[in-house]
């Protein structure tokens, strides 16, 4: 017994990366986090209503009317689905199901931030691939994989780069990864790809291992709502739901992702502008000077390197946030035209 000893927690957490969330400046244009800009459409924002009446009820415990509509409208087996509280909750859940401690998860890097951060919470040890030419390279994945490998994330498009892997490299990857290994191809940004030969991992379902992770945070507008749902083989799925915390799609969030997928019509069409948009505004910065990688999400990566901080400033001088990589780059959301302007502004303006 230990008198007199004050109550600790895991030594191994002061090394876990807090997530970074967008800057909260009041007046400013926000383009630091992929949201789609714009309100939830009005179906969507009445159904939130109609389901606060509710909220001194717990929601249903398996989201059932949510699931059988996922299901439903993106064609997939019920029992290969699970939804969870954003994407990443869904990501921290992959790996709990998944992993034991000491077990390694390999992700490209730099991507999406909460990989190391999940994998860590889980006692797993997270296996960072270095991007090559700001994309996945999956040669690198691969090489990376060892027996204690249980998991690999590919963001496609990767955040924060935008950059891609296409049909004919993914599956010669997935043909060489060991049986046992899951692959999650963290598809986030999955309507805004507008290059056909940028493959739709549920076309790869038929494989034991890999997974398909979507969020609603994006293309859906409701990042504020956290609703993420993954697709996988039966027994993955299953696993995963095993390990959610209880309740944690609430009862707004179920009722929020069934309005909006009715209410899909009207998001990809504003999705579809973006797409439009992130032609000019790339188009743009590469006529300044920038080197910005090819984009298929809704975003453009500027790989300022010892800038950044500074460019950073500037933006934030003239109101406008987007999302800094100290040392390595900036990620600006592609917004609305105007918005999308007071960006380009401030790149202009960017003494260099
Ligand atoms: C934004 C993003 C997500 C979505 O996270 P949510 O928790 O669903 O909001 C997932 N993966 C990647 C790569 C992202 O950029």
């Amino acid at each position: 017994m230990m008198l007199g000893m004050p109550v600790t927690v895991r030594a191994d957490l002061a090394d876990v990366a807090d997530y970074v969330a967008g800057k909260k400046l009041p007046g400013a244009i926000i383009l630091s986090s992929n949201e789609l800009s714009g309100p939830a459409p009005a179906s969507v924002l009445a159904a939130i209503a109609d389901a606060t009446a509710e909220v001194n009820r717990y929601p249903a415990i398996g989201a059932d009317d949510l699931m059988d509509r996922t299901a439903a409208h993106f064609g997939v087996d019920r029992a290969r689905l699970a939804v969870g509280c954003g994407s990443v909750g869904l990501c921290q859940q992959l790996v709990q199901a998944l992993c034991v401690q000491g077990d390694e998860v390999v992700f490209g890097w730099r991507s999406f931030e909460a990989y190391p951060i999940v994998t860590q919470i889980a006692m797993a040890r997270g296996v960072r691939v270095p991007l090559v030419d700001n994309a996945i390279d999956l040669a690198g994945l691969l090489a990376a994989i060892t027996d204690r490998t249980r998991l690999v994330f590919v963001a496609n498009p990767n955040n924060p780069t935008g950059t891609v892997v296409r049909t004919a490299e993914l599956t010669d990857f997935l043909d060489r990864v060991p049986s046992n290994v899951l692959v999650v191809l963290d598809e986030a940004y999955r309507e805004f790809v507008t290059d056909a030969d940028v493959p739709d991992g549920m076309g790869f379902l038929d494989r034991q291992n890999v997974a398909v992770l979507r969020t609603f945070s994006k293309a859906y507008a409701l990042a504020g709502i956290r609703l993420g749902y993954v697709v996988a083989a039966p027994e993955v799925a299953a696993g995963v739901r095993k390990v959610q915390i209880p309740f944690s799609v609430n009862r707004i969030a179920q009722a929020a992702g069934i309005a909006a997928m009715d209410a899909e019509a009207e998001l990809m069409a504003r999705c579809a502008d973006v797409t439009v948009e992130r032609i000019r505004v790339r188009a743009a910065l590469v006529d300044m000077g920038y080197a910005v990688p090819a984009t298929q999400a809704n975003f453009v990566w500027l790989p300022l390197g010892e800038r950044t901080a500074e460019f950073n400033q500037h933006c934030l001088d003239q109101k406008v946030v987007i999302r800094a990589f100290v040392g390595e780059g900036v990620r600006a959301t592609v917004g609305l035209p105007a918005e999308n302007d007071a960006f380009l502004e401030a790149a202009r303006t960017f003494p260099r």
